[in-house]
C-alpha cells in the first residue's frame, strides 16, 4: 500500500474529509450536499489506477471516453436540485454511478432512476452501486425516452450536455414545481442551468460556464 492518500488505517477517510472541508470553504452550497459527498467513497467509482486521485477536486476518466465530474460540480448540481428525502429523481448519464450515489444519500437510493447510453458503463455502474448498497435503478438507453412509466419526477439532472437545450421529453417528465439541472450548449459554450417547471412556463437560472461530455 504505497498510496500516500490513504491514511494509516489504509483507507481514504482523511482525504475525503479534507476534500469536503475544502469544498465547504469554497462553495456556497447546503450542508446536505456536502454531507452526501462525505458519505460516498469516490475512490470506489474510479478505475483502480486513478484511486489515489479520487479526492482531488477534478474530473477523472472512467473509460469509453467519458469522465466523472469534479466533486465541486457534483456538490453544486446536487444543491441546485433542491431535493429532500423521498423525492424521486431522474439522472441522465450514469457514467460510473458516483453522482447517483451522492443524490441517493439525500433522497434514498430507491428513489433514484438513472439512464446511461453506453451499455457497458450502465452494467458496471449498476453492479458497483448495488455492491456498495445503493438500490439505484440503472437502465441502458437514451435519456430522452427512459423510464416512461416512472414520471412524474420531482427533479431531473443531466451529466451530459445537449447542444440545443434540455429535450422537452425530459422536462415533461418533471412535475410542476420540480427542477431540471443541466449543462446545455455546444462544446466550448456550455452553461449550467436550472429550469423550474411552472404552471405557466419554464423558469431558467444560469450558473455559469461548464465543461461536460456532449449528450448523444
Ligand atoms: N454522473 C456521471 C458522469 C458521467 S459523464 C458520474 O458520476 O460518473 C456523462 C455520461 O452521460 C456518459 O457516461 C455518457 O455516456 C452519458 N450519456 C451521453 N448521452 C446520453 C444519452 N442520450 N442518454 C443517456 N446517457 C447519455
Amino acid at each position: 500500500m504505497d498510496d500516500a492518500n490513504r491514511d494509516t488505517a489504509g483507507n481514504y477517510d482523511t482525504a475525503r474529509r479534507e476534500l469536503v472541508a475544502d469544498l465547504r470553504r469554497r462553495l456556497d452550497v447546503d450542508e446536505r450536499a456536502l454531507a452526501a459527498i462525505e458519505s460516498v467513497p469516490r475512490h470506489a467509482f474510479v478505475p483502480e489506477d486513478r484511486q489515489s486521485s479520487a479526492y482531488a477536486d477534478r474530473p477523472l476518466p472512467i473509460g469509453h471516453d467519458q469522465t466523472i465530474s469534479a466533486p465541486h460540480i457534483v456538490a453544486l448540481m446536487t444543491d441546485l436540485l433542491d431535493v429532500e428525502p423521498g423525492d424521486r429523481v431522474l439522472e441522465v448519464g450514469t457514467g460510473c454511478g458516483y453522482h447517483a450515489a451522492v443524490v441517493a444519500e439525500i433522497v434514498g437510493s430507491e428513489n433514484v432512476y438513472s439512464v446511461e447510453y453506453v451499455p457497458e458503463l450502465a452494467e458496471a455502474a449498476r453492479e458497483r452501486l448495488h455492491w456498495l448498497g445503493y438500490d439505484v435503478v440503472v437502465d441502458a438507453g437514451d435519456g430522452r425516452t427512459a423510464f416512461p412509466d416512472e414520471a412524474a419526477f420531482d427533479a431531473a439532472y443531466l451529466t451530459c450536455a445537449p447542444a440545443d437545450g434540455v429535450p422537452d421529453s425530459i422536462v415533461d417528465r418533471v412535475r410542476t414545481g420540480g427542477r431540471v439541472v443541466a449543462p446545455i450548449g455546444p462544446a466550448g459554450k456550455q452553461r449550467l442551468v436550472r429550469l423550474t417547471v411552472g404552471e405557466e412556463g419554464i423558469g431558467r437560472e444560469d450558473y455559469g460556464g461548464v465543461r461536460f461530455v456532449p449528450m448523444r
